[in-house]
């Protein structure tokens, strides 16, 4: 399938590492333009030269997105460089631990701020750009918006929020023909998923515990398997969907539970 996203300029938030790196890299093989927004700086810019070796574009912007400021730069800098965006795809954040217990008023704040308002500062400030392109907006949201996790008060509402505003911003923007879907991964090994599972007393014998229980094929999702979808959202290919929770999980959060035993 030809997705025809050639030459097509996407931001790719937290795109150096993780899940990100794995959008990336997708993004640049499909011949469209990855633009990373992250802090991770080193790892954004050895991505960039390995991407252009193989003789793929790929620009990295340096940036914190917990900065509005910092948010409204990597929009102007995209435009600077290439003069076009089509397509945001919200992905940086993470898994801060902020609970009910453990947290505070201020670390709920704080977390929104590393999680949440980011999705909406660049979608704010990138639109008159996707308003031309008649583009799209990808979210990554989490499992945890649907099942929640405990002890993550702040993590949590901010994916809740990444949902409720794919649905509303597919509202909102249905007039300009630019898209917005969300997709929701549960266990994808990276390096804020290898934090969190040695966070445990026996990390290998906890990761055996939640793959048997991911009914196809008893293991965790691919960033690459992630990645598929997320280019095919952004593609022409899509062009009709939009509004939709994507769960790429092998069925961990909607299938029936009795499947969790079988082999
Ligand atoms: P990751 O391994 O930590 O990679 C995320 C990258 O984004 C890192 O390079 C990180 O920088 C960067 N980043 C995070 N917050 C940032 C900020 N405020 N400003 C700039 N850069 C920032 O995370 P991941 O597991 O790939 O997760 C990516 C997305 O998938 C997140 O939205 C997460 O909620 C979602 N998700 C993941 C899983 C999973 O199983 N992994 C499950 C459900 C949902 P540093 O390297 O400096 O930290």
């Amino acid at each position: 399938m030809n997705l025809g996203i050639q030459n097509k300029v996407m931001i790719v938030t937290g795109g150096s590492k993780g899940i990100g790196e794995g959008i990336t890299r997708r993004v640049a093989e499909e011949g469209a333009i990855p633009v990373i927004a992250s802090r991770a700086k080193e790892t954004g810019e050895s991505l960039v030269e390995e991407l252009k070796e193989k003789g793929k574009e790929a620009y990295f912007i340096e940036a914190e997105l917990s900065s509005k400021e910092k948010c409204r730069y990597v929009v102007d800098k995209t435009l600077k460089k290439y003069g076009r965006i089509d397509a945001l795809i919200n992905n940086a954040g993470v898994n801060d631990g902020v609970g009910l217990e453990s947290g505070s008023p201020e670390k709920f704040l704080e977390s929104l701020n590393k999680n949440l308002y980011h999705y909406y500062y660049l979608a704010h400030f990138s639109l008159d750009a996707l308003k031309k392109s008649r583009g799209s907006i990808v979210n990554i949201s989490s499992k945890t918006a649907v099942t929640g996790q405990g002890n993550t008060s702040g993590y949590a509402a901010s994916k809740g929020a990444q949902l409720a505003l794919t649905r509303e911003w597919a509202v909102e923007l249905l007039p300009y023909g630019i898209r917005v879907n969300a997709v929701i991964p549960a266990e994808v090994m990276t390096p804020l998923y290898e934090r969190w599972i040695n966070t445990f007393k026996d990390p290998e014998e906890k990761l055996k515990e939640i793959t048997q229980n991911i009914p196809l094929g008893h293991r965790m999702t691919t960033k690459e398997e992630i990645a598929s979808m997320v280019v095919y959202l952004v593609s022409e290919q899509a062009s009709h969907i939009t509004g939709q929770f994507l769960f790429v999980d092998g069925g961990y959060v909607h299938l029936d539970r009795a499947l969790a035993g079988l082999k």
